[in-house]
């Protein structure tokens, strides 16, 4: 297949730009750089299965080939990121998302939108399914992700209902793993950061709110199955072992054998108190869950994030 991803040279997008070609099919990498890095792909420009194209996908996107599908992964997705380019989140969300839509209806291409646990909010139930609505502050500091999000599925719902557009939507819980940015603010690479430079680790609000990780071969694996499947309706990919962050503190400080104390700061607006994915229907529908436990996650991370720190 001929498969462009848009937001390919950011974490995940990378990741999957690497599997696919991996797979034998070409791939078109679309990036804008505000969040992603060219580092990322370095790797792949040798490949003949690979092409680049800087372009900001909020404005009108050319392809001069055809195209079998669109994976549509551009957007900042860290608090700090979209908190940092509120306009351009929006936009991506919106404008990006109806423009890749329509160069999928253009080139009879199937689509996936990445989409995020985000758009249940601050829930108010735990596990979180499909079914649940979601608890969002529209104009929160964290609104403009979440509105966009939300937005995204709502568009990429219409173009399925009213062009039959042959779509998916994954709701991508927490991920982690090697290619996060150090400085991107989410918690993982930050706590690795300052374990491994023997710096205070900063824990916001008392720690009790929880979060369930998920190692990205998993993650990548997980939209290989809804990328073959013929599901429409929305699907959450994640792991659903919960743990609060102050023990998750704790886990960092053992793989790394860290002497980094704890310093307690103010909990940022609207922060989720609990996530935690029901994974029930990828379960079902895509024979798919996680395998790798976060302490092998951790472990393979932390070696990547040693690496770039020496
Ligand atoms: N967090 C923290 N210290 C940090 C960064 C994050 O305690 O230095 C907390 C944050 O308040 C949230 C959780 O860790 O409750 C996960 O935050 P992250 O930014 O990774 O993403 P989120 O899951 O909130 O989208």
């Amino acid at each position: 297949m001929r498969i462009l991803i848009t937001g390919g040279a950011g974490f995940i997008g990378s990741h999957l730009c690497e599997e696919l070609i991996k797979k034998g099919n070409q791939v078109i990498c679309m990036d804008n750089f505000i969040t992603g890095d060219k580092k990322n792909i370095n790797h792949l420009f040798p490949s003949p299965n690979f092409q680049f194209i800087e372009h900001n996908v909020t404005e009108h996107i050319d392809i001069p080939w055809g195209l079998d599908y669109i994976l549509h992964f551009a957007s900042p997705a860290s608090p700090i990121d979209y908190i940092k380019f509120p306009i351009q989140t929006l936009k991506v969300g919106a404008l990006g998302t109806h423009n890749t839509l329509g160069l999928s209806k253009t080139k009879k291409a199937k689509y996936l939108l990445a989409s995020t646990s985000e758009v249940y909010g601050d829930p108010e139930v735990n596990p979180q399914s499909e079914e649940y609505w979601g608890n969002v502050n529209c104009i929160g500091p964290r609104g403009v992700y979440d509105e966009a999000k939300r937005f995204a599925e709502a568009m990429t719902m219409a173009y399925h209902r009213y062009h039959k557009l042959d779509t998916r939507i994954a709701r991508i819980f927490n991920t982690y793993g090697p290619r996060m940015r150090l400085n991107d603010g989410r918690v993982v690479p930050t706590f690795i950061n300052q374990a491994l430079k023997e710096k205070p680790l900063t824990v916001f609000g008392n720690g009790e709110q929880t979060r369930s990780f998920c190692y990205i071969s998993d993650l990548v694996e997980g939209i290989l199955k809804l990328m073959d499947s013929p599901i429409h309706d929305p699907i959450n990919l994640g792991n659903p072992q919960e743990m609060t962050i102050l023990d998750f503190t704790k886990k960092i400080l053992t793989i790394t054998k860290s002497k980094s104390k704890i310093l307690f700061k103010p909990l940022p607006e609207d922060d989720p108190k609990v996530r935690r994915p029901d994974i029930s229907k990828a379960k079902n529908l895509l024979d798919w869950q996680p395998k790798v436990g976060i302490d092998e996650g951790l472990q393979k991370t932390i070696r990547h994030f040693r690496e770039k720190i020496i």
